[in-house]
């Protein structure tokens, strides 16, 4: 069947060069990959194969506008609602699930861009020594250990530990914090202190082990420490992002009438 160069598709039955067929280590499929592309995501997202054509001739995001420069970055965007249409990434991250809290968040993601801020850590000592630390003079009991860095007296599951059963020295949270010091080029008491919030600079939301705090960092600059969804949509803080975010937005409340 794969005599010279092109092979029959079987589904749009047409006469393909061999390369448009995925294949299998030597096998080559008899679906062309157009064609498993749609089937796919007729599948994936409960349309027809003609609903998948329609969206997948879409050259720009149907959001931001943005023009596809590959078939790879169109993204069928779908939420409880079922297929909203074809989306670049960025805003298929951003939109999310369509809810009023990702547009509540979109919306908090723009307002964190145009309020003036400053460097986060331009006015701040760098020799500062770390605060909220247990200043308790009791010793560690059985099952517990002092962490060295912050010297707060923690039960030992705080503390990772090796195949041997032994545990760092510090704690899993300075662990992160020292990480995180060496990447932002901050002190570990500044990122100790910007890691004591337990809310999202930008959105307001609480973190939590999914949507956890990350440091926005721009230009060399910290600009506070919000979730990971909000980190995600202010993206590098771009003129085109803060136009995709407005297309969002646009977009959402288009979708909730
Ligand atoms: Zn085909
Ligand atoms: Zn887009
Ligand atoms: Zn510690
Ligand atoms: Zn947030």
């Amino acid at each position: 069947m794969t005599v010279g160069i092109t092979r029959h598709c079987s589904k749009c039955k047409q006469d393909k060069l061999v390369n448009m067929f995925g294949r299998n280590g030597r096998y080559i499929y008899s679906v062309c990959k157009v064609c498993k592309r749609l089937r796919m995501a007729a599948l994936r997202y409960g349309i027809s194969i003609e609903h998948a054509r329609e969206l997948y001739n879409a050259s720009f995001c149907m959001c931001c506008g943005m023009k596809f420069t590959e078939q790879r970055f169109q993204h069928i965007h779908h939420t409880a609602k079922g297929c909203q249409g074809v989306v670049c990434q960025s805003c298929n991250h951003i939109l999310h699930q369509e809810t009023v809290k990702d547009l509540r968040r979109i919306e908090a993601c723009l307002d964190f861009i145009q309020s003036s801020r400053k460097n986060l850590f331009g006015r701040v000592n760098p020799q500062a020594t770390v605060k909220g630390a247990s200043t308790t003079t009791r010793s560690a009991r059985f099952g517990e250990q002092i962490c060295n860095a912050c010297k707060r007296i923690l039960p030992l599951d705080a503390f990772s530990a090796n195949k041997r059963g032994w545990h760092k020295h510090q704690c899993k949270h300075c662990c992160v914090c020292f990480l995180q010091a060496r990447i932002y080029k901050l002190t570990f008491a500044e990122v100790y202190t910007l890691r004591l919030r337990e809310v999202c600079d930008c959105c307001g939301c609480v973190f939590t082990v999914k949507n956890f705090a990350a440091i926005h960092h721009i230009q060399d600059q910290v600009l506070g420490l919000v979730c990971d969804a909000c980190n995600r949509c202010l993206g590098q803080e771009t003129q085109e992002q803060v136009q995709r975010l407005t297309a969002c937005v646009t977009w959402i409340k288009t979708m909730m009438i």
